[in-house]
């Protein structure tokens, strides 16, 4: 069983690419769904092994009906990569590699690589180079890594050692959060015991941004450690936090300047929507990840954290078995809360090799041209109301006029036949008490005509919604 290898790594090979070839023609739904597959597939624990081989053709086989088509050229449903095949493959290297890339000393070839995929990172989003990058499951993770090395700086400053002593009889940290931040970075701020209530909520605008006139006073109001997190890409409009001015505010009340860019940091990749990044390079973290417009497979997030020091001390175990650290080393480990992992970060440095600087920047620029295209097109049509200013790759849409369920009912009318038709895929979201279609142009393997396929089948949907009202 274990002398196999050769044939299962083949087959595995075999099936990953007839499933990667079938994405241009297959549906984006799944075939089956959860509950059929669930009573088709649960089964007693078997008693005795089969070969890795024979594993491989059942898996591929009894998963098929199942899968979405994610990476395929057609989805536009969520903010989520395509898993591009150089990273894929660099992936499955790095499980084939078994290394256990915790540290530096030991499995020196994944280390040195994160260490330049980290490097890269800051070179592309253009972040101050003594920064530390740890290479974390996505941005979720990330946000909580960052606020939890943001939380231990702003408590040091009060002489308070909150990684030794925790944080109860700590002087309170205020954090301030825009109102359209992503949900992600309440749930870091429940997980590392900021609470996600036990925040100051900053008013956004039609857009999501932050309003930085009221953060100033909310700011001036207070005194002690405090923590403001603004946002790179907003996740139904794709909007951008004021930096430049958050960032003054901020640093004028000594307070620690974290960035949620899970896809909007990406724009500083590009020449042409750089700008929408202004002043961010101020702030304290960033986040962001690969698994979104880098295309590399799930899963990979990037927390970046410019006092390199207060990131290590958040994030560093030690035992006495562990390698000896000299000064200067970069420790894996020591920037994610994990012991044992796996080289995440070797996708990274597969992808940035494979589309270099102009790649991404290319394809980033590509991506928001078509979402303006898109909307364009939409914004053209009697009765579809593009909602958001197209800054980046995020176009939210409704459909209908009159009051706010009509236009709720039908623009789920229109997404469910667009889901129907399944040329390609959307999905809904609620944005300021609207129900909309949202649209994200952000997989490698969309092309313009799958862009203007995607706007035939909507307009083709709205159409008939509309006729039949
Ligand atoms: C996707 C996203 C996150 C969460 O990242 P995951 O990788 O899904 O954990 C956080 N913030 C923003 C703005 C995002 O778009």
């Amino acid at each position: 069983m274990s002398d196999d290898f050769e044939k299962a790594f083949s087959r595995a090979c075999l099936h990953a690419t007839e499933f990667r070839r079938s994405l241009p023609e297959r549906p984006n739904l799944p075939k089956s769904d959860y509950h059929a597959m669930r009573r088709e597939l649960t089964q007693p624990l078997p008693e005795n092994g089969i070969s890795a081989a024979v594993m491989i053709d059942e898996l591929a086989e009894i998963a098929e009906p199942g899968l979405m088509a994610m990476p395929g050229p057609r989805f536009f449903g969520w903010v989520i990569g395509g898993s591009h095949p150089a990273g894929v493959a660099a992936d499955w290297l790095t499980s084939a590699w078994g290394q256990n890339a915790a540290y530096h000393t030991p499995t020196p070839a994944t280390a040195v690589l994160e260490e330049v995929a980290a490097g890269w990172l800051l070179d592309i989003f253009n972040l101050p180079s003594e920064s530390s990058v740890g290479f974390a499951t996505g941005g979720t993770v990330a946000n909580a890594i960052c606020l939890t090395a943001a939380r231990g700086s702003v408590l040091r400053a009060m002489d308070w050692d909150v990684d030794a002593d925790g944080l109860f009889g700590a002087p309170p940290i205020h954090v301030f959060v825009g109102d359209d931040a992503h949900t992600s970075v309440f749930f870091a701020l429940q997980f590392i015991g900021l609470g996600h209530d036990r925040v100051i909520r900053i008013a956004t605008d039609d857009q999501g941004r932050m309003d930085a006139s009221v953060l100033a006073r909310e700011v001036s109001a207070r005194t002690g450690p405090m923590i403001v997190v603004a946002q790179a890409g907003q996740i139904n409009t794709g909007a951008f936090d004021p930096f430049t001015e958050i960032v003054e505010i901020a640093k004028k009340a000594r307070a620690w300047v974290h960035v949620d860019g899970a896809f909007g940091l990406w724009a500083r990749s590009c020449p042409d929507r750089a700008h929408l990044t202004e002043g961010i390079d101020g702030a304290d973290s960033w986040v962001a990840d690969g698994h979104k417009w880098l295309q590399t497979p799930f899963d990979c997030g990037y927390a970046i954290v410019r006092d390199a020091e207060a990131h290590q001390r958040a994030m560093t175990i030690w035992a006495s078995y562990l390698p000896t650290i000299e000064e200067g080393d970069r420790i894996p480990s020591a920037l994610v809360p994990e012991l044992s992992r796996r080289g995440r970060g070797v996708a990274t440095w597969a992808m940035l090799k494979t589309l270099g600087r102009k790649g991404v920047a290319e394809m980033v620029g590509k991506h928001c041209s078509m979402a303006r295209r898109i909307a364009d097109r939409l914004a053209a049509e009697p009765g579809a109301t593009v909602l958001n200013d197209v800054v980046l790759n995020q176009v939210i849409v409704q459909f209908g006029s009159g009051p706010d369920d009509a236009r709720e009912r039908l623009t789920q009318a229109v997404i469910d036949l667009v889901q129907a038709e399944d040329v390609c895929y959307v999905g809904g979201a609620r944005w300021h008490d609207r129900w909309v279609m949202r649209i994200s142009v952000i997989s490698y393997a969309i092309t313009v005509d799958d862009a203007d396929r995607l706007t035939v089948s909507i307009l083709r949907a709205w159409r008939s919604v509309r006729d039949a009202e």
